[in-house]
């Protein structure tokens, strides 16, 4: 009986071991480095000290000494577990505080905290929409999204990247057939760096009765005066319905908000599943936020530099001769396409020093593979410089440049 039993288990797994092996002979295995330093220019990874062109800490606050005490601060006060789900006896004064201070910097009526972007999405689309009903999403969406849609249950119709006219046919076709509607897109792309035509998009909601939603996980603290994100980069305050958030990138910590309508916020405290079933942010992540915020309302230093570095970078790769596809924002895709080439760049790249990753199918259609460079407002002149030298060698010598 007892060797039964080991059999029947040995052939259960058998397949997972195929997967794998399957994904090993593809060149599809992601192998997964370790970092043994706080996030900066430099990181210790695998050990050895490599400049980093990898995180989304796009302001270098993930290691700012002001987040770094608040959150002790917030330890030694309110302990390190929230102990509950928010709706049981999960929720903190200082959750409300950053509820209101993130609704005061996106300057919206409300928000909703999440314990990070990608629940606030699962959380947010089935409770917007459901069977019956349409959801309207960009072909390129994150995966979040993609999850959140399934879940909802509701028809999801992809419309062809960033492009008003062929959403328009969509919505022409089939919108009459479905109760409600959500338009639903990416502000910043995470994989090219470009960024959605949102007053296109919210012309069409209206024109066609959607809802309308904005992941800006990529564009808070980028875009928009002071950080505000993709909104107040096109001067669309008040006009797109809901607005999902991270605080896991330029906010430096982790976590997640949903960001919009008064209304639309009561509704998803009672509805919004992560929300109802999962415990609440930690008090550290959450004062270390609060902290974040105030250092954006306070000035614009940190998104400057941001950009004054993006621009420098971009001009520099240009000249060397680098296809950078369609980016207009930190993120700084190498467009080499070929899958093995881009493996071999990036390994080469590493070895020299200079840490950004491969990216390739299935996170970008086979033949797009990259190199994605993030820029930070923690990078400097020589830093970049280095990068650059290292770059162009690493270039000539794989005849992607002359
Ligand atoms: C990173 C990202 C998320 C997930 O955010 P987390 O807080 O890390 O879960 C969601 N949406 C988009 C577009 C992202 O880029």
């Amino acid at each position: 009986m007892t060797c039964r039993v080991e059999v029947a288990m040995g052939n259960n797994m058998a397949w997972i071991e195929e997967a794998l092996r399957e994904l090993r002979e593809k060149n599809l295995y992601t192998t997964i480095r370790t970092v043994a330093s706080p996030q900066g220019p430099w990181l210790e990874v695998d050990g050895r000290q490599v400049l980093n062109f990898c995180s989304n800490n796009y302001l270098g606050l993930a290691s700012d000494a002001r987040l770094v005490r608040a959150a002790q601060e917030a330890c030694e006060r309110f302990g390190v577990g929230p102990a509950a789900v928010r709706t049981i006896a999960g929720t903190l004064a200082l959750h409300l505080e950053l509820e209101t201070s993130l609704a005061r910097f996106k300057e919206v009526e409300a928000t909703l905290l999440f314990q990070s972007g990608f629940c606030a999405n699962l959380g947010t689309i089935p409770a917007l929409v459901g069977a019956g009903d349409a959801i309207f999403s960009d072909e390129l969406n994150h995966a979040s999204i993609i999850d959140g849609c399934r879940l909802s249950r509701a028809e999801i119709i992809r419309y062809p990247h960033n492009d008003p006219a062929g959403l328009r046919s969509l919505l022409e076709e089939h919108r009459a057939h479905y109760r409600r509607a959500l338009l639903i897109t990416d502000g910043v792309f995470s994989m090219d760096g470009d960024i959605a035509p949102l007053p296109e998009l919210v012309a069409l909601a209206e024109e066609f009765d959607c809802m309308t939603m904005v992941d800006d996980a990529h564009g808070e603290g980028v875009l928009g005066r002071d950080g505000r994100g993709i909104v107040h980069h096109f001067g669309l305050q008040g006009k797109v319905d809901v607005e999902v958030g991270t605080l896991s990138k330029a906010f430096g910590v982790v976590g997640g908000y949903v960001a919009g309508k008064a209304l639309i916020i009561e509704w998803l405290r009672q509805r919004a599943r992560p929300f109802l079933f999962s415990s609440a942010m930690t008090p550290a992540d959450t004062a270390a936020c609060l902290a974040a915020v105030s250092i954006l309302e306070e000035n614009d230093a940190l998104v400057s530099k941001l950009w004054k570095n993006t621009y420098y970078f971009k001009d520099q790769m240009q000249l060397l001769g680098f296809d950078l596809g369609q980016s207009v924002t930190p993120i700084t895709p190498l467009m080499l396409k070929d899958e093995m080439l881009t493996q071999r760049f990036s390994q080469r790249l590493f070895e020299e020093g200079i840490f950004a990753t491969a990216i390739a199918y299935p996170t970008v259609p086979l033949g797009k593979a990259r190199i994605r460079f993030m820029l930070s407002a923690v990078h400097e002149r020589e830093h970049m410089d280095e990068a650059l030298t290292i770059i162009a060698r690493v270039g000539r010598e794989l005849e992607v440049i002359r």
